[in-house]
This record gives C-alpha cells, sequence and structure tokens, in this order.
C-alpha cells in the first residue's frame, strides 16, 4: 500500500526549482500502476514482457493544470537506450523518462493484480514551458 505522506521540506530557499519538481514527481510515480490489469506488461519498443522485478525505464507525462500523471509507455532494459531523452518535448506538458521498478501491487476489492512503479528515479525532465507548438 503507498502512504503518500504529503510532506515537502522544500528547500524554498534555493532556486532549484527542477530538483524539487523531481522529487515530487518520483513521490508520485512511485506506486503508479502501468499496464493492464494483470501481473505482467509489455515493452513499448520490443514487446517483451515485463514482470515484477524488472528494471524498466517509464516515460510519464501529466498537461497543464492536471493532477493526473499518464504513464503511456515503458521500456525493457535493453531497450531503455533507445529512446533518449523526452523526444518530442510538448509545450504546456510537464514530461519525464524515468527508470522504475517493476512490482505487484494487490487490488483487493476487485481481485486481482496490478503492476506499479516502484524505486523510481528521475532521468530526464521536460518542463511545460520546453517544447514548440508543433
Ligand atoms: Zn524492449
Amino acid at each position: 500500500m503507498a502512504s503518500n505522506t504529503h510532506e515537502t521540506d522544500a528547500e524554498t530557499e534555493t532556486d532549484s526549482e527542477v530538483v524539487r519538481v523531481e522529487a515530487a514527481v518520483e513521490q508520485v510515480l512511485n506506486g503508479l500502476q502501468v499496464g493492464l490489469p494483470g501481473a505482467t506488461t509489455t515493452c513499448a519498443y520490443c514487446g517483451r514482457q515485463l514482470h515484477d522485478g524488472d528494471c524498466i525505464t517509464v516515460y510519464a507525462y501529466r498537461k497543464a493544470g492536471h493532477h493526473h500523471w499518464n504513464c503511456p509507455r515503458v521500456y525493457c532494459r535493453s531497450c531503455r537506450n533507445s529512446d533518449d531523452g523526452v523526444p518530442t518535448p510538448t509545450l504546456g506538458t510537464t514530461e519525464i523518462l524515468a527508470t522504475a521498478f517493476l512490482g505487484i501491487m494487490q487490488v483487493a476489492a476487485a481481485q486481482t493484480t496490478r503492476l506499479a512503479l516502484t524505486d523510481v528515479e528521475v532521468q530526464s525532465y521536460s518542463h511545460p514551458s520546453d517544447g514548440s507548438e508543433g
């Protein structure tokens, strides 16, 4: 069970906004469910099955004004370098690439298991003001 304590002793004195944002993102993404219900998901690049305990790279984004993170793509370890950085920064969207481990999350009510992100570490961060309008 993810117990998201909502404490951010942010170093308000430093202007390292990105670092603070990354830390917050890691907190939010830990426990985020990925893939469909079930104990496996697939690499978006090679299609390999990914299981509990696998080290993955995940692409996630959040639109400005939204709290919900979307996690459309995960990559297996061998594909993790196939996409360098955030491919096309999108204006108005916060995008990250992060490494994480897959963990099993029991969804008691639904009598099912979901894969969730654990040990999230942000590798690349794209600020909403980055990018072009296309
Ligand atoms: Zn792969």
